[in-house]
């Protein structure tokens, strides 16, 4: 099994039916903890990244991760767009020089992109962000990797630890990010940012093994 150009698109297609049709959700937990515009710039944001790539019709997966990245810079405001879209763009240097990814040069491209996050926004573990989702689930993807596992159950392994941390944002009370100046009042509350993430990692799994 080998994610080639047209899985990544198929990817972007699934994500931008994936937060339209969860943008309702998305909004009411930043209405909770911030400013209600996370469904909002979630939904914007890769409507623009599938238009666009389909659009240009990039010729290799660095392409495609490439125009999704500019779109999302481009498209939404507030901490996310440039968050998210350091994550495409990571992703696509990861690519560079591929024309198919296995299961290694999948998770190098996820590890590329996760990285970028961290180095961008400079948050840690248990700061009640995206990362709290992502973080699990690029560590399941290596221990999936090292032991062997097929793709399709490495992807599906990384989503169930994604939505662990996602769960497990919770109680925690936000040190980054607009939530962060509630202090305690932020806990209590599922991060929105760790949800929209588990969104893209289960986009990912459902699309990247068909
Ligand atoms: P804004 O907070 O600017 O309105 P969004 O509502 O679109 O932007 O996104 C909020 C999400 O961004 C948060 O739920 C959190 O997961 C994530 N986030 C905020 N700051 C950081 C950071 N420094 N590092 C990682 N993720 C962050
Ligand atoms: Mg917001």
């Amino acid at each position: 099994m080998a994610v080639t150009r047209d899985h990544l698109l198929a990817w972007l297609e699934a994500l931008e039916r994936t937060y339209a049709e969860n943008r309702s959700w998305l909004t009411d937990l930043d209405a909770a903890i911030g400013d209600a515009d996370h469904g909002a710039n979630m939904a914007r944001g890769f409507a623009a990244a599938r238009a666009e790539a389909a659009q240009n019709a990039p010729g290799d997966l660095r392409g495609v991760l490439q125009v999704a990245a500019a779109s999302l810079i481009r498209k939404v405001g507030g901490a996310s767009g440039p968050l998210y879209g350091t994550l495409f763009l990571k992703a696509s240097t990861a690519c560079a020089g591929k024309e198919t990814l296995d299961a290694a040069g999948v998770v190098a491209m996820f590890q590329a992109g996760i990285k970028g996050i961290q180095q961008l926004g400079k948050a840690a573990e248990g700061d009640k962000t995206m990362l709290d989702a992502l973080l699990p689930a690029l560590g399941a993807m290596r221990k999936g990797l090292e032991n062997g596992t097929e793709l399709n159950v490495i992807l599906a392994d990384a989503t169930a630890a994604a939505e662990r941390g996602m769960l497990a944002t919770t109680p925690m009370q936000a040190r980054k990010g607009r939530a962060s100046y509630l202090g305690p009042r932020s806990v209590g509350h599922q991060d929105p940012g760790a949800t929209s993430a588990w969104l893209l990692l289960r986009a990912a799994a459902e699309t990247f093994g068909k």
